[in-house]
């Protein structure tokens, strides 16, 4: 992998911050735009960037080498995919020019228009684009914190926390319980945890055909709801039980030594394996630069993605306040390329674009048998408005080739979306 430039980050005890706040807009310097996370839509960003606006100079600062996708990481637990399978690096970025940056941004300072880095340094923006992604509450739900995470893994962040749930799915007895807690929106992929039960069962069908998964759910109706129930029901009868808020099923507390999880209204379910999906929040970057409210998230303009607390700074994808857009890397990516649009727009003096948001979420939920969930958004004037009559999902019972199609789509998708991203 090609080493990533460093050329442009300024030791911090040298800067001259009049000079690092200079914008490009004065005709001699190109315009910097800086994006902080390589996932989806920081990745996303940096390569638009590149595409669209080969004049202004794009830095992407993430500190890993490679990026482990959450889409299909359900599939590695089903045993349909492998973890390097859903890996990507950073050539390709590099490649298209942009300099990756591979350390963590530990400040924003928004005054001086510069992000600090954890290994040392400075490097200086006329816009900043910030797609951090989610940390977990620890701590919402008694008794997870990240040591509790090693024994009850959330596997809701790509890589480490997958393949440790992959090797507790393995050692699982036949006739154990695999249990999840879900937690009330929002949350990073409102589909996901269904679509993990529909995994988790597929691979217990043919390997410990007598264990079952309790789903406990810190609501009372879920994403494609219908349709994961009649999948349930026709491909793995009997195994999953779905236990919505009103039923007790939000779950309270967790003791990893004994391997129970309690509930609101006092049940204790001991278990063998426990996939606990806690409350979440934006990135703590997101949090430590006052991006984010009182309630952990960040309020941006659905226009322009700028953040309503910091100037200057788009903050896109899962971090932020966008509902009813779901938090999906599709709509990641999306908010990432017009974050750019907007912030070049910006630094050019011209009106950002009007954008409209497309989202696709396909879930597998067994072999040859796929759903999907679509829809259409705006920006309207107080928030993000869905298209009406835009979208919608599977259809109920419908023919065989549709679902099978269905599980088409969702692989055509994630080839495009990952190698538009990173490739
Ligand atoms: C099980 C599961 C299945 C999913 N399936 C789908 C699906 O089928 N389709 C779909 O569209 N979405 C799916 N998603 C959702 C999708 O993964 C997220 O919506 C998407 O990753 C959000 O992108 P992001 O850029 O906001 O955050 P992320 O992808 O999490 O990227 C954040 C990046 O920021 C970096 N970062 C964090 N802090 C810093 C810092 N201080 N400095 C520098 N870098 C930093 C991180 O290292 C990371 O690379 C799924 C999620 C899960 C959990």
């Amino acid at each position: 992998m090609q080493v990533p430039s460093r050329r442009r980050i300024i030791a911090g005890a040298f800067a001259a911050p009049a000079l690092l706040a200079a914008p490009a807009v004065l005709g001699q310097a190109r315009a910097r735009l800086v994006v902080v996370g390589g996932g989806f839509g920081g990745a996303a960003a940096a390569r638009h960037a590149r595409d669209a606006y080969p004049h202004v100079d794009v830095t992407l600062v993430e500190p890993n080498r490679s990026y482990t996708t959450c889409p299909f990481s359900n599939l590695v637990l089903g045993g349909l995919r492998t973890m390097a399978s859903i890996t990507h690096d950073y050539s390709g970025l590099a490649r298209r020019g942009a300099s990756v940056v591979h350390d963590r941004a530990s400040a924003i300072d928004p005054a001086r228009r510069v992000v600090r880095l954890a290994g040392g340094g400075e490097i200086p923006y006329d816009r900043l684009v910030v797609s951090p992604g989610i940390d977990m509450r620890w701590g919402a739900i008694e008794g997870y914190d990240e040591a509790a995470a090693q024994a009850f893994p959330h596997a809701w962040q790509p890589g480490a926390q997958t393949e440790l749930l992959r090797r507790q799915l393995e050692a699982i007895p036949d006739g154990g319980v695999f249990a999840m807690s879900v937690p009330a929106n929002p949350f990073r992929c409102p589909p996901g945890p269904y679509e993990r039960a529909s995994m988790v069962a597929r691979w217990m069908k043919a390997n410990r055909p007598r264990a079952k998964i309790l789903v406990l759910d810190a609501k009372d109706a879920f994403s494609k709801q219908g349709l994961f129930l009649d999948a349930w029901k026709e491909l793995y009868p009997g195994m999953i039980e779905w236990v919505p808020a009103t039923k007790d099923g939000r779950v309270t507390r967790v003791d990893a030594g004994a391997r129970v999880l309690e509930t609101a209204f006092g049940a204790r379910h001991r278990v063998d394996v426990a996939n606990v999906v806690p409350p979440q929040r934006a990135g703590r970057i997101a949090v430590e630069s006052g991006l984010a409210d009182a309630g952990g998230w960040c309020p941006v303009s659905p226009r322009t993605l700028e953040s309503r607390l910091v100037p200057g700074v788009h903050v896109v994808g899962d971090a932020t306040i966008a509902q009813p857009l779901p938090k999906s890397g599709f709509i990641a990516t999306a908010h990432g390329k017009h974050a750019v649009d907007a912030a070049v727009a910006a630094i050019e003096g011209r009106e950002a674009p009007d954008p409209v948001y497309f989202n696709t979420c396909y879930s597998l939920v067994g072999d040859g048998y796929g759903i999907s969930v679509v829809g259409i958004f705006r920006a309207g004037p107080d928030g993000f408005v869905e298209t009406p009559n835009s979208g919608g999902v599977t259809p109920r019972n419908p023919d065989a080739r549709q679902r099978e199609m269905e599980t088409h789509n969702g692989e055509a998708w994630y080839r495009s979306i990952t190698a538009a991203t990173f490739g």
